[in-house]
């Protein structure tokens, strides 16, 4: 009990050697660019980053102008890329803090070269293509209206990217996809031959460890970076970063036909030792594990969730758990001796991914760092 309530441990130097074996893929011509979004995927932003920083990532992309400002304050020197919408409204904030803006279509481009040049200031940008996704970017083969970016006198180019979506399948289909959009993209580079478009990126996570050959100028990980890539991916050598716990607020004797938790799921035959847990799914513990007899650990041994998930409690059986008591932590996602829970297996038992999950730990966990 001289625990937090709930909270995450965060090792700092398994996002080094995260980082470590991202190098040892990649071609040494290729840089990290560093994907920190959602609050460094719910692992802290601020301490995420500057301990990318110690060990050489001087690159970074967020999502929102926030996030990326955000950064800024940590990393004076850093590129930082955002690669979502920024309000137009919002210009003189991109040029105030150096950040470099994605742009994905014309009628976003002209806008934010129109707002730039009655600000009188210059923008940084990176050209976002489509190759495939169909999410945002200049579709691969519309050269054209690609070249016109070159055009604008208020902004300067600064690189050219894509994305894949379907990096982390092994399915023939999929693999063949994948292939398309990378000849795509080199399609279209090779029509901008002549013009400085910059620095070149395509790679995801998945991209990195299954397409490990590229050699463009930047990989983006994110996930990775954590230690727990989704999808199908060859086996690489990471680790995760983060472990999710909690304290045990009370242990107690359920007698035979007494019924446990909301909804009454659960009805026991026998008498059962029952520990109730102080987490719960407003700490990002899914509430859709219900009912599924999930393990955790608990003094090195599992035991199982049983009921429903609460806000901020759950409860497990510790009936069978050799000297079980109320001083011990339980461990949701994470190791304890030779036993572990993954972040994957209950991302997969949630119908999600490892990314979604991670991101639901920011809310009110205690982080610790080590
Ligand atoms: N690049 C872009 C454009 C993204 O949107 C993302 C994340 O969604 C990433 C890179 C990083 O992807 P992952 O976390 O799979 O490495």
């Amino acid at each position: 009990m001289n625990h937090p309530r709930a909270w995450v441990d965060i090792h700092l130097n398994r996002l080094n050697h995260n980082v470590q074996q991202i190098n040892a893929l990649i071609s040494k011509k290729t840089k990290i660019m560093a994907v920190v979004k959602a609050d460094a995927y719910g692992h802290g932003l601020e301490q995420i980053v500057l301990s990318l920083h110690k060990v050489g990532v001087t690159s970074y992309a967020v999502a929102t102008l926030e996030e990326a400002i955000e950064v800024r304050g940590l990393l004076p020197t850093a590129d930082i890329l955002i690669l979502g919408l920024t309000p137009i409204h919002n210009v003189y904030l991109l040029a105030h803090h150096r950040l470099i803006q994605t742009v994905f279509s014309e009628s976003y481009v002209k806008s934010l070269a129109a707002a730039a040049t009655s600000a009188g200031i210059l923008i940084e940008i990176e050209i976002k293509v489509d190759t495939g996704m169909n999410r945002i970017g200049f579709a691969y083969d519309q050269i054209n209206a690609i070249k016109i970016v070159f055009s604008y006198n208020s902004l300067r180019v600064n690189g050219i990217y894509s994305h894949l979506s379907v990096a982390d399948s092994f399915k023939p289909e999929d693999v063949a996809f994948t292939q398309v959009q990378i000849n795509r993209y080199e399609l279209c580079l090779k029509e901008l031959d002549g013009f400085s478009y910059g620095r070149t990126h395509l790679q995801n996570s998945a991209g990195i460890i299954n397409q490990s050959h590229l050699q463009f100028d930047y990989v983006r990980p994110g996930i990775m970076l954590f230690g727990i890539p989704s999808g199908e991916v060859k086996k690489v050598d990471l680790k995760p970063v983060l472990e999710l716990k909690a304290s045990i607020s009370m242990i107690k004797t359920v007698r035979a036909e007494e019924y446990i938790g909301y909804g009454r799921i659960v009805k026991f035959t026998k008498p059962k030792k029952i520990a109730t847990v102080s987490i719960g799914y407003a700490d990002g513990y899914p509430r859709s594990l219900s009912g599924k007899g999930v393990p955790v650990l608990v003094n090195g041994q599992y035991a199982n969730l049983v009921g429903r998930v609460c806000m901020d409690q759950l409860m497990i059986d510790v009936t069978n758990i050799d000297g079980v008591s109320e001083e011990d932590q339980v461990i949701l996602i994470g190791t304890s001796q030779t036993k572990r829970i993954m972040m994957s297996t209950i991302a997969e038992q949630t119908h999600t991914i490892t990314n979604d999950l991670a991101c639901q730990f920011s809310l009110r966990t205690v982080r610790l760092y080590t």
